[in-house]
């Protein structure tokens, strides 16, 4: 359950389960700052709570069962219990598995989750404890936090299910973005962690137009978003960018420091077929050439990438091109998954599905060549000064990130020595490197 909140409520108290990716936390985030701004309190147990909202991940078929399960527990602990995120997008599928909950909806339905809630508890009105920070209630550590600034997805990539969970792209304007992003960095964060299922798309659909930011116009595009956003002196790290050509036009930015030099651009594999069966823009060697063009214009860029290793029709040779690819490529951070069949994606139709043996001995070669190439990188960083910032510390340790790592997924700096608090910028050497890895200590 998510953290306690102090105070007495003024309405009842909920509890909550979030479930799933950084987009489903932000999910998570509004719901429960409206439950805060209307002046419910959030349960940390489940005894506590009124109602239970549960925010789900349909994403895998591991990720739904872990979603019916915490709705059966909630189910079982509680008895009410409202759920909501992207397996609610399959109402039948939660209803057959547990029919005594309360309401089910899909991802990004504040208005039905609140709706719900007030069924089940009814608001009072008293206007004195409708105050919550302006930034809202975050699940981030207090010094970083994601700034979503659209939903869903105009592509039909054939191994994602997102777009029929999530639907078409919605920007969200650009005048609540920027004064949401404003907030938090008054509020004390230091990182923005710009999230979307398809960030370089912003504004698409509302034909790029122009919002205000404190009375300014600026047009709901990514190029003029990450300008603003880097006016706000603290760090921006752009994620989930697909490699559209205008992405070009981000690297200037990021050259000159106005938001981090680090892009997080899946391109899934390099084999031309692949890619095309994947219904992903299939042109390996123009990546590369892009590559190029974008560490001649801002040579400390981190270029972070996902892979999918085994999709179906998947030959060696095409493994090789992969293989290949990354060899040439010399990508900063890379993931890499085996292809999962995840019910309803198109590519499940397609022939020659890989074996799980194979897929998985794939994996293994890809994340053995890269993690070679990422210690080779990596290594060039000893003896350098970077700025970092303090994640927590530990038994004489501070764990930190510097501007090659997004939380969660990348590495870490370790300052052995220091017991620093989390949230500060400091100016570290770094004095050693693994293949994951930095280490540093404290320059003045
Ligand atoms: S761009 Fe991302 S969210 Fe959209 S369909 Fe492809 S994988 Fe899914």
């Amino acid at each position: 359950m998510s953290q306690a909140t102090n105070g007495t409520p003024k309405n009842g108290r909920v509890g909550m389960i979030s479930l799933g990716c950084p987009k489903a936390l932000v999910d998570s985030e509004r719901i429960l700052t409206q439950l805060r701004t209307e002046g419910y309190e959030i349960s940390p147990d489940y005894q506590g709570a009124d109602v239970v909202v549960v925010n789900t991940c349909g994403f895998i078929d591991s990720a739904v069962e872990e979603s019916l399960d915490a709705i059966g527990e909630a189910m079982e602990e509680n008895g009410k219990v409202i759920v909501t995120g992207c397996l609610g997008a399959d109402s039948e599928r939660v209803l057959q598995a547990h029919p005594g909950v309360l309401a089910v909806s899909g991802p990004h339905a504040y208005k039905e989750v609140m709706t719900a809630v007030h069924a089940v508890s009814p608001p009072k009105h008293d206007p004195f404890l409708d105050l919550v920070p302006p930034q809202g209630i975050k699940l981030t550590p207090a010094h970083y936090a994601y700034l979503k600034i659209s939903e869903g997805c105009n592509h039909r990539c054939s191994f994602c299910i997102i777009p029929s969970m999530r639907g078409d792209l919605v920007t969200r304007s650009i005048g609540e973005v920027m004064q949401e992003a404003e907030n938090l960095a008054k509020a004390g964060v230091k990182e923005l962690l710009v999230v979307s299922q398809d960030t370089s798309a912003y504004g698409v659909d509302v034909k790029y137009q122009t919002g205000f930011w404190n009375g300014r116009p600026i047009k709901s595009h990514i190029q003029q978003l990450a300008e603003a956003l880097g006016e706000l002196g603290i760090w921006v790290r752009l994620h989930y960018v697909y490699p559209y050509p205008h992405v070009d036009k981000l690297i200037p930015l990021m050259a000159e420091g106005k938001i981090l030099p680090y892009l997080d651009i899946p391109f899934q594999h390099a084999s031309h077929r692949i890619l095309k069966d994947m219904r992903r823009p299939a042109h390996a060697e123009k990546v590369l050439d892009r590559l190029k063009v974008w560490r001649d214009i801002c040579p400390d860029i981190t270029v972070r990438s996902t892979f999918i290793t085994g999709f179906p029709g998947e030959t060696e040779e095409d493994f090789e091109t992969l293989l290949g690819f990354i060899k040439e490529a010399r990508l900063n951070r890379v993931g890499c998954f085996t292809y999962s069949p995840v019910e309803g994606a198109t590519a499940n139709a397609l022939p020659n599905h890989v074996p799980e043996d194979v897929k998985q001995d794939r994996l293994e070669r890809f994340m053995a060549v890269q993690a070679g190439i990422s210690a080779e990188i990596l290594s060039t960083n000893v003896g350098k000064r970077m700025t970092v910032l303090t994640d927590s510390y530990e038994d004489n340790l501070t764990i930190a990130r510097s501007k090659m790592d997004a939380p969660e997924i990348d590495g870490v700096v370790h300052i052995e020595g220091e017991m620093l608090e989390p949230g500060q910028f400091v100016d570290v050497e770094i004095t050693r490197a693994d293949d994951h890895d930095l280490w540093g200590t404290i320059v003045e």
